[in-house]
């Protein structure tokens, strides 16, 4: 026993210097990245319900990393948050983005509203209103076209700042998403306070809508919460016709997901929303 109780402790311990020698090295290896342009956007198309269009389209981070291939957010993103490396790589995103929005342009969709991805620790930096602002006129992105999609933590951990942030880019036309929005805090009063557009309803929620009445409740009250505010509900991780067709039936207006389609490369995604027609 006294053997296997060491083994245990050295497999333990091996496993946290692994983890921390990874961390280590993908956060040395992030900086490089950034230099060697290693990271690429990604758009994953929304629906339109109501017009049949693809009128929007979220932006996914992904990186080309040299020896280990195309690596999802979920591999460094965590890592980038609690390194610092996130806001080096949320400006990158976004300017990548605000200079995509051209390519969307010139293909027809002058109207394409392009949403990104944003983490807490990005919205703390003080400057973080007037980057966007800078980023977006720059680009002579038209209002509207940019969202950004933040969490209701984020909302609830720095609620001072994210609303005078949020007010700000509002004011100049950005709008906001809540993402994941069922699974944070449950305190709605934020909605009330903040000129929010969306709630995008969790993909834990969709996932089984059909086989669930409590997830469907919850996907229900959702949509009816977003219409009482006068805000759209986007579904996302929609992958089975039964689950568009509960979401059509509930009068949900957008739907994102891998039924439709993955993410994808800029002119796949433009070569995509170019057979649903214009908006
Ligand atoms: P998220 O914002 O909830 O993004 C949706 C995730 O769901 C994406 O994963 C997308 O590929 C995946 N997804 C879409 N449709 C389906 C579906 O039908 N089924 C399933 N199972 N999954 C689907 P991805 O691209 O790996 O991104 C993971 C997370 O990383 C994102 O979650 C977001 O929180 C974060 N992220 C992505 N890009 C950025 C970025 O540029 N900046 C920041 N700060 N975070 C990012
Ligand atoms: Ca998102
Ligand atoms: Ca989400
Ligand atoms: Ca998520």
């Amino acid at each position: 026993a006294k053997g296997s109780g060491r083994n245990q402790f050295q497999f333990f311990s091996e496993e946290l210097n692994r983890t921390t020698h990874e961390r280590l090295e993908i956060e040395a290896a992030i900086d490089d990245a950034l230099e060697k342009n290693e990271f690429e956007v990604y758009y994953q198309p929304q629906l339109n319900l109501a017009t049949g269009k693809i009128e929007s389209c979220e932006a996914l981070i992904r990186w080309n990393h040299a020896k280990k291939g195309l690596l999802a957010p979920g591999e460094f993103i965590s890592v980038a948050e609690e390194s610092g490396h996130i806001d080096a790589i949320g400006r990158w995103v976004l300017r990548r983005v605000a200079a995509d929005f051209a390519e969307f342009s010139a293909a027809g969709f002058s109207n394409m509203r392009l949403a990104v991805n944003v983490s807490s620790p990005q919205m703390r930096v003080i400057d973080f209103a007037a980057f966007v602002a800078a980023v977006v006129a720059e680009h002579k992105i038209p209002a509207g076209c940019l969202e950004l999609e933040v969490t209701e933590s984020m909302l609830m951990s720095d609620t001072e700042q994210a609303i005078a942030t949020i007010s700000s880019l509002t004011a100049q036309g950005v709008r906001f998403s809540i993402d994941d929005f069922g699974t944070g805090y449950s305190s709605l009063s934020y909605l009330r306070s903040l000129k929010i557009h969306h709630l995008k309803i969790d993909r834990s929620f969709v996932a089984d809508v059909i086989s669930d009445p409590d997830d469907a409740t919850i996907v229900r009250a959702i949509i009816s919460l977003a219409h009482s505010l006068r805000l759209t509900a986007i579904a996302e991780g929609v992958e089975s016709e039964q689950q568009l067709q509960f979401l059509k039936d509930e009068g949900c207006d957008m739907v994102q997901g891998y039924l439709l389609a993955r993410p994808m490369p800029l002119a796949d995604c433009i070569q995509f929303a170019k057979s649903y027609g214009k908006g």
